[in-house]
């Protein structure tokens, strides 16, 4: 049976800077980016263009288009040998042996093993439904006139009318963040038909920055994604005109391959880990949004990534330094 050194499983930012430096590190890799439809649930699939790091605005897809160069340049590299890229395959079912190697089934039944596994499936943003329906959004999401990412596109709504959708303590926080922050003229929280469980903080610094709070449903969108364009959010009895908006209601975090091995969740179904994202599995490490308490951008996926692959490494040269030289 062929035990590789490390598996990483996703291909988004965390994933191929775990299987870049896993690479590098001179250690076999095996490398599941996921198939069409776990990348259509991802992020990186979403990301355009990203304006809050040096050296990605030339990309019209952010995350895919430079991730892609490097991956074609390492599977050509010297080091070419020790990088197994599965493209378009998923892995569906984790399992770990009372020896402490893992056993990947991907989707199409084929079963690999490895020592340690980076894991690196990330997360996605709840998405608003506008009668029963979350692709109205779709248009105006493309062309980043909705948001999602505070850190990564707050900016966008420098003296612009804002509004975020979201009903939690959370939601409002992205309003008061962004107006203190940017001068918003007008802020409006949509809450879309659910009840608003803002705290007292919060309610009392929206009242006295004069946010607008909209409690029914939204009915439909005006504007034109693909023109640029938002005009405003339609209830049954207003209209708020708008240029911008954010949404603010949470994540689906993608931790089902973390369960199948008991990793330790957070409340909120994130991946516990040590500082390098060692996970409460032996030998499974997580790297970017999968990971509980750590910001979620492409930068610290990147960091979260090499600790782990630099962590592993270390413990794969730790065991040559006591592996009887004719094993090794
Ligand atoms: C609209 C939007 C804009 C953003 N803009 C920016 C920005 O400008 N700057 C910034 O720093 N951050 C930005 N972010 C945040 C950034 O996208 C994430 O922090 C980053 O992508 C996280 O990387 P990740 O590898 O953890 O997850 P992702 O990039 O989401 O990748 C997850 C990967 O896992 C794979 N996968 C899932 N399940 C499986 C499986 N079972 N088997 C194999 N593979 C699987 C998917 O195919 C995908 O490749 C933005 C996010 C959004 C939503």
């Amino acid at each position: 049976m062929k035990i590789y050194d490390v598996a990483v499983i996703g291909g988004g930012s965390a994933g191929v800077m775990a299987a870049i430096r896993t690479v590098l590190n001179n250690d076999e890799c095996l490398f599941f980016p996921g198939n069409s439809n776990h990348k259509k649930k991802s992020r990186a699939f979403w990301v355009t263009t990203v304006e809050n790091m040096p050296a990605h605005l030339g990309y019209k897809k952010g995350i895919e288009e430079p991730n892609k160069i490097s991956l074609d340049w390492l599977s050509t590299s010297a080091f070419s040998s020790k990088f197994h890229w599965h493209k378009n395959r998923g892995i569906i079912s984790l399992s770990q042996s009372s020896e402490g190697i893992f056993s990947l089934t991907d989707d199409k039944g084929y079963v690999y093993h490895a020592r340690y596994v980076i894991l690196c499936t990330g997360v996605m943003d709840v998405q608003p439904k506008i009668n029963d329906s979350i692709e109205p959004v779709f248009q105006y999401a493309n062309t980043q006139l909705i948001d999602y990412c505070l850190r990564c596109d707050g900016h966008h709504v420098l003296d612009k009318k804002v509004a975020i959708i979201g009903h939690s303590s959370s939601s409002a926080w992205v309003g008061i963040m962004l107006h203190e922050r940017y001068n918003c003229p007008e802020m409006t929280i949509l809450t879309n038909g659910e009840t608003p469980t803002f705290d007292d903080e919060s309610k009392a610094l929206m009242a006295r920055y004069g946010f607008k709070i909209v409690t029914e449903k939204i009915r439909s969108i005006v504007g034109n994604g693909k023109l640029k364009k938002l005009e405003s959010f339609v209830t049954d009895s207003t209209s708020t005109n708008v240029d911008i908006a954010f949404v603010a209601l949470g994540m689906i975090v993608y931790n089902e391959l973390a369960k199948m091995v008991s990793a330790e969740l957070d409340q909120r179904g994130f991946v516990v880990t040590d500082t390098k994202g060692k996970t409460s599995v032996e030998g499974l490490y997580v790297a970017g949004d999968l990971r509980a308490n750590a910001k979620k951008q492409i930068y610290t996926a990147w960091d979260h990534a090499v600790d782990a692959a630099d962590e592993i490494n270390i413990l794969i040269r730790r065991k040559k330094r006591t592996t009887p030289s004719h094993l090794s």
